[in-house]
């Protein structure tokens, strides 16, 4: 049973990530089509993740500035990024679409990148997402720069690119995905506001020929003085994420309840998901000015890095 302090844990976790808002699903209408199966990833992989590359990355995006929807700097840092997965072979495709949202129509922008030696076959999908979101909060009394949310989950999937490029079977069977707009435009994420990116990419491959057999989702990954969390794993997912944590002494244990994030419009759908996610509810700088570089460290984004990896190493879903 839990006791009472845990209890009012689960409860403020609730309310920070607007988790009653999300009890209804959206499920989007079409049918998914053929579940492609898991391609694990080799065990080598893993520690060639560099936790000081995938810093030079979140430096670089704060550098840029505030990152919001459909401004300036999500521009400058969606160039960025391109151009960081192009010189490692990536092919890169923008997916834009336009939202209702509280603030009035936006339009969105996910980056969706591939790896293969010939044509990429956008209407199929491949075995494992890899995904993030991109945007930062637009908080207009300040300038939020955004380290941890999302400087760290980007920094960690460019780097994930790098690695995955030396293998080029690994990259061939990984669909990188930045997700635009998982913060809301109003204080808290609500079922109609917030995640837009995450539902739209939910929606474009349920639309596809073939279906992926996993998504993994990272955010705020970037600080290790407080605990990471995971959860929406089947019990294969949490075997191999356990055993990979202990491996890269990784402080990642099962999140105490539901948290709403980007996984949730792709677990909807029915595609198996690994979310691993900082303990922002502890961090006192979470969606405020402290959300900064001072806060990261590379040794955070390594053991995320590496524990992704070696999760993938697994026979999984
Ligand atoms: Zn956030």
């Amino acid at each position: 049973m839990k006791s009472r302090g845990a209890l009012v844990v689960v409860l403020l976790l609730a309310i920070a990530t607007g988790a009653f808002f999300f009890l209804k699903k959206d499920k989007p209408a079409s049918t998914p089509g053929q579940r492609l199966p898991f391609t694990k990833l080799p065990t080598g992989l893993a520690a060639q993740f560099s936790g000081d590359k995938a810093y030079a990355h979140v430096k670089a995006l704060c550098e840029i500035g505030p990152r919001p929807p459909a401004s300036p700097g999500y521009e400058t840092a969606l160039a960025y990024v391109e151009k960081d997965l192009a010189s490692n072979g990536w092919t890169t495709q923008r997916q834009s679409f336009t939202a209702a949202t509280p603030k009035g129509p936006i339009t969105f922008t996910n980056l969706l990148a591939r790896h293969a030696s010939g044509a990429i076959d956008w209407t199929k999908s491949v075995s494992t997402v890899i995904s993030g979101h991109f945007d930062t909060k637009e908080i207009g009394a300040f300038k939020f720069l955004g380290a941890n949310d999302s400087g760290s989950s980007t920094g960690v999937i460019l780097e994930l690119g790098r690695v995955l490029a030396s293998d080029a079977a690994a990259a061939s069977s990984v669909e990188l995905v930045l997700f635009d707009g998982e913060e809301a435009l109003l204080p808290n994420i609500t079922f109609t506001d917030g995640l837009y990116g995450s539902k739209s990419f939910a929606h474009l491959i349920s639309r596809r020929a073939t279906w992926p057999a996993l998504a993994v989702v990272l955010d705020i990954v970037g600080d290790q003085k407080y605990p990471f969390f995971y959860s929406e794993t089947t019990p294969a997912i949490s075997a191999a994420a356990d055993a990979a944590a202990k491996e890269h002494a990784m402080d990642l244990k099962v999140a105490p309840s539901p948290i709403i994030d980007d996984h949730v419009p792709l677990r909807d759908t029915g595609l198996p998901c690994f979310h691993i996610i900082g303990a922002f509810m502890d961090q006192p700088y979470w969606h405020k000015a402290g959300d900064t570089l001072e806060n990261i460290s590379a040794e955070a984004l390594e053991k995320t890095g590496r524990t992704t990896l070696s999760t993938l190493s697994a026979q999984l879903p």
